[in-house]
């Protein structure tokens, strides 16, 4: 079996659900005792936040290699980046490691493609949404991308980081992006992504009728089943 790293902690919230879940899909998958073998970097959030709200993305990728190159040493086969935002370093990190990392948005685009979506809506952080560096990946494997209207962006963007980062799950956020789903789906979009780590705390498929693509749990179980991969 692989080593799996994980460079977590943004949020620590989101963190634990990619522990759990690759765990329970190598359970599933070989049974038994076993368990994922796995090394964890997780960072202070503090830091990359302040640098994120600031614009100093050099920065955060400065800390984030950091992370990665202990991951490396510490004997890990490959990483995941445990939050869709942070791949807009994503290039500097994997310039200054030997190991691969496996993009969080590259596993979302198979996942689509295997359940032929053509158009699709994107939820996440203000800069996931807005941005080139994830809705690029998508649209080159030839996907549609709709975003949520600008007044709803800074709302999805404040529940992100003003509740969900801070373990703080209400009804009230949940009933507001659920509604947005809805009408994302009614303008077109075959299903949303849940591109933001922490939104899969909130929302999940029973909530809706609309196909909830969750980054995380694709990201994870992506993961795990390299970790296994045989060929
Ligand atoms: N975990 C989040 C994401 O998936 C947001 C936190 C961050 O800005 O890294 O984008």
């Amino acid at each position: 079996m692989k080593t799996i790293s994980l460079l977590g902690g943004m949020s620590w919230e989101s963190t634990t659900t990619y522990y759990e879940l690759i765990n329970e899909v190598i359970k599933e998958q070989l049974g038994g005792f076993h368990s994922a073998r796995c090394i964890l970097f997780s960072v202070d959030f503090d830091e990359i936040e302040i640098c994120q709200s600031q614009g100093k993305w050099e920065e955060c990728g400065e800390i984030l290699l950091e992370a990665a190159k202990s991951l490396e040493n510490a004997g890990a086969d490959f990483i995941l980046i445990c939050t869709n935002t942070m791949h807009k370093v994503v290039k500097q990190i994997q310039a200054g490691i030997h190991i691969p990392i496996l993009h969080i948005a590259d596993a979302t685009a198979d996942e689509l493609i295997n359940n032929h979506i053509k158009k699709i809506a994107l939820l996440g952080t203000k800069y996931t949404m807005t941005q080139d560096f994830y809705k690029s990946k998508l649209v080159e494997r030839g996907i549609e991308v709709m975003i949520p209207e600008y007044c709803e962006i800074e709302r999805i963007n404040d529940i992100i980081f003003n509740e969900l980062c801070m373990g703080n799950v209400t009804k009230e956020s949940k009933q507001e992006v659920l509604h947005i789903m809805d009408s994302l789906s009614k303008k077109g979009a075959e299903g949303v992504i849940l591109g933001c780590t922490e939104l899969g705390l909130l929302i999940k498929q029973a909530d809706t009728d609309v196909r909830v693509f969750d980054t995380t749990l694709i990201h994870a179980t992506k993961g795990a089943l390299y970790a296994i991969e045989t060929k």
